[in-house]
């Protein structure tokens, strides 16, 4: 059975930590490769150019758009944050699975063009959590924690359209359960239709 590789979108609120959880992903299981985003955004403190974004200016994220540079883009708290194409579509070519960590706007996006795409959704334990993870990691104004907690009622509403959801309560369990997820969906049926259709026609053949 061949194995392709999985481009994988990973969503969650802001502040639920999906960035440590996927870095601890990509540390601990050696089979992923973990798409960087281009953003408009300002760094926060620590975070490096090329590391965690590609950090842009407006202009230069609206020529990489023009040049038809980024699978998909989308503006979220009114920054462009978008998935450079050419690094997935090597990745996935040489049969790696492709970590996505998205906004929704930017996954229904990919889902519509990757089809097998495999979705999942982190969550807190509850919306107070969430809050409290958001103010203690204390990079944001209250302003902008305002926005991002508006933007997470409106995002609890598309929450549906993903395929797997996961509670972000204990780090590591939550790194083993999506990656058990991610393996679980290498398995599914969908996925292995040249297989299935190899195993068909000898069988057929054989008749
Ligand atoms: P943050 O500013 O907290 O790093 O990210 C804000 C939101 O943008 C997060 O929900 C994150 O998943 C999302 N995001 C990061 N990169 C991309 C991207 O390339 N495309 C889209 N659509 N969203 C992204």
């Amino acid at each position: 059975m061949k194995r392709k590789g999985i481009l994988i979108i990973i969503s969650g609120f802001s502040g639920v930590g999906k960035g440590t959880l996927v870095k601890r992903l990509v540390e601990k299981y050696d089979s992923y490769a973990l798409s960087i985003s281009a953003t408009t955004r300002e760094p926060r403190p620590g975070e490096v150019d090329g590391r965690e974004y590609f950090f842009l200016s407006k202009e230069a994220f609206e020529n990489k758009i023009k040049e038809n540079g980024l699978i998909e883009y989308a503006c979220y708290c009114d920054n462009y944050y978008g998935t450079p194409r050419e690094y997935v579509e090597r990745q996935l070519e040489d049969g790696r699975d492709v970590i996505l960590e998205i906004e929704i706007q930017g996954a229904y996006k990919v889902k519509k063009q990757y089809p097998d795409a495999l979705t999942l959704f982190v969550m807190t334990p509850d919306a107070g959590e969430l809050r409290y993870r958001l103010e203690s990691r204390g990079t944001e104004s209250e302003a902008v924690i305002e926005k991002r907690m508006q933007r997470a009622a409106k995002e609890a509403l598309g929450i549906k359209e993903y395929e797997y959801i996961v509670v972000n309560d204990k780090l590591e369990k939550c790194v083993d359960e999506v990656h058990r997820i991610i393996m679980a969906a290498h398995n599914a049926a969908h996925r292995n239709m040249e297989f299935i259709d190899n195993i068909r026609k000898e069988l057929e053949g054989g008749e």
